[in-house]
């Protein structure tokens, strides 16, 4: 049977069993006391350890083994178990029981490393003597600016575009031409000179030149992700309503298999599932600082790190 993702016996009977038959197959229906949750994917069913039901209903060939009649009473526990089988690593118990320790782990080794998160991250950008909104502003600017970016250029660039005036009313009036030069340096800057312009000019016309307090409408201005809006609401406004996934934590979970996952967007729903709210505000910054120092994106510092005996990136990578 190929397997999911975890499996875990729960506490369950079977409460009906319905064989049939045609020419060539047998059909099993199986029910059992456990009701159906959308937290589950689907359930196993192991009679005996080699017959495996996935999912309740199946359907086998005559020409294999299994019996045309199940008289379940007979296969008293542990020959008959219920297995849920969870969606995806999130669901492991081993790491819903370790990721605390881990997170810890992290963080302890974070108070010791400044990364250039620290001094030079979104929240770090905006000139802090400006009236709110233009505070605002510049910070989603930054946002923007720093996306596949690293944060000693994106701070470069802000101080740059500060010194010439960084507010909505001078983006939205300069030609994308002379904004794409003054940005340079950022990746995809011809790209973000023109969401630079469009987002400002839709901040003037609807919002009277300040950024909304409301993650719908930041997320539909030009040029502005998931992982953005959730920063910038945090940044800004003290609002956490997302995990703020970028490419750090997005490698690190995987790594650390709190998730598995092909983009950022999966990562932000699994890792919303495996932590608990309170920490969706701090996570980005713990895990964007420990990329940066020492869980790399090429060789990972694993010989600094102290978590490496939790760690199954490492266990995968050093089998003997
Ligand atoms: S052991 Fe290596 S791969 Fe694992 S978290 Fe630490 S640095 Fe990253």
């Amino acid at each position: 049977m190929k397997s999911l993702g975890c499996t875990e016996i729960i506490n369950c009977c079977l409460t009906k069993i319905i064989c049939s038959s045609d020419v060539s197959h047998i059909h099993y229906t199986i029910t059992t006391s456990f009701p159906a949750s959308p937290q589950f994917s689907s359930f196993s069913l192991t009679i005996k350890p080699s017959w495996s039901f996935f999912p309740l209903s199946v359907s086998v060939p005559k020409t294999s083994n299994f019996p045309e009649t199940i008289w379940f009473k007979k296969f008293p526990f542990p020959f008959i178990m219920v297995k849920k089988i969870v969606k995806g690593p999130t669901g492991s118990s081993k790491v819903k029981e370790q990721w605390r320790k881990v997170y810890d782990g992290i963080a302890k080794m974070r108070e010791g490393i400044e990364a250039p998160v620290d001094v030079e991250g979104a929240s770090t950008l905006a000139d802090q003597t400006l009236e709110p909104r233009l505070v605002r502003y510049q910070t989603l600017i930054g946002l923007l600016l720093s996306s596949q970016t690293k944060d000693p250029v994106t701070a470069k660039t802000i101080e740059k575009l500060q010194s010439r005036g960084l507010t909505p009313e001078r983006m939205a009036e300069i030609s994308v031409e002379d904004l794409a030069e003054e940005i340079y340096g950022v990746s995809f800057h011809n790209n973000k000179a023109k969401y630079i312009k469009k987002t400002s000019q839709i901040l003037l016309e609807k919002y009277n030149g300040d950024v909304p307090n409301d993650f719908k409408k930041v997320i539909a201005l030009p040029g502005i992700g998931p992982k953005m809006a959730h920063l910038f609401l945090q940044i800004c406004f003290d609002r956490t309503e997302g995990i703020a996934v970028d490419t750090h934590v997005h490698r690190i979970s995987n790594r650390l298999g709190w998730a598995k996952s092909k983009n950022p967007i999966e990562t932000m729903k699994q890792l919303q599932e495996l932590l608990p709210k309170k920490l969706w505000g701090e996570v980005n910054e713990l895990l964007v600082g420990f990329g940066q120092t020492i869980c790399t994106a090429k060789k990972p510092k694993c010989n600094e790190c102290d978590i490496v005996k939790l760690c199954p990136y490492y266990k995968s990578k050093h089998k003997d």
